[in-house]
């Protein structure tokens, strides 16, 4: 499947006159390293989006409590529509009304590479995706991983993430990185960004080749 065939649920959830996210029409150059963001988004629930770059687009999930460093906390990850790379600059407020209206803040990023033999995407079919990450905040081994059986059924659209046991992880005290709450692109905070004060982030996606933006 094509990027464009691929976008096309994103696309068709909204009005792109109405709301200042990337239509995914723009171009974004693919890197030697695979990136990934975390965007923290206050939407009627809050959540962190956390996005991996893979053949053209991000596979995303939201995340409802967001990463924790502790291995023993499974944290749900409801998989969601492919974002264009663009999205991963993405920071501001989606109008109330609009789909997934709130402010959206650029929590992580950098780049994630898999784990194993397999080819990611064969990983991902499997349901079963180790990677190490390479961000600001966050590093080393996780998992996502399908639940084999969710409460939608069978339409399988729920996972968990794990941090694996490595020098990263902190049992116990997972949770306390996301006392770190300013954006890493802008270094604002939610209120700065809702109101649309402070400096405008940093470009990583279009930052050119090899930088971190
Ligand atoms: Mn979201």
């Amino acid at each position: 499947m094509g990027v464009k065939a691929k976008l096309s649920v994103y696309r068709a959830k909204r009005d792109f006159t109405r709301t200042a996210e990337p239509s995914g029409e723009g171009e974004v150059a693919g890197g030697n390293r695979r990136r990934f963001v975390i965007q923290k988004h206050a939407a009627t629930r809050l959540h962190y989006d956390f996005r991996l770059e893979l053949d053209g687009v991000f596979k995303s999930w939201a995340v409802t409590r967001g990463p924790s460093l502790d291995p023993h906390d499974k944290r749900l990850a409801v998989a969601v529509e492919d974002h264009p790379l663009d999205y991963g600059d993405f920071e501001g407020a989606i109008p109330k009304g609009e789909y997934g209206g709130g402010t959206v803040l650029l929590w992580d990023r950098g780049y994630w590479e898999p784990e194993g033999e397999a080819r990611p995407e064969e990983a991902l079919a499997a349901g079963d995706l180790k990677f190490v990450l390479d961000g600001e905040r966050l590093h080393g081994s996780w998992v996502l991983v399908r639940m084999k059986h969710d409460r939608f059924g069978g339409r399988r659209t729920n996972w968990l993430l794990i941090k694996h046991r490595d020098g990263y992880a902190r049992e116990g005290d997972g949770g306390a990185i996301l006392a770190e709450d300013r954006s890493v692109a802008s270094g604002r905070s939610m209120e700065e960004i809702a109101a649309g004060k402070g400096p405008a982030p940093r470009p990583f996606m279009r930052a050119g080749r090899g930088s971190r933006g």
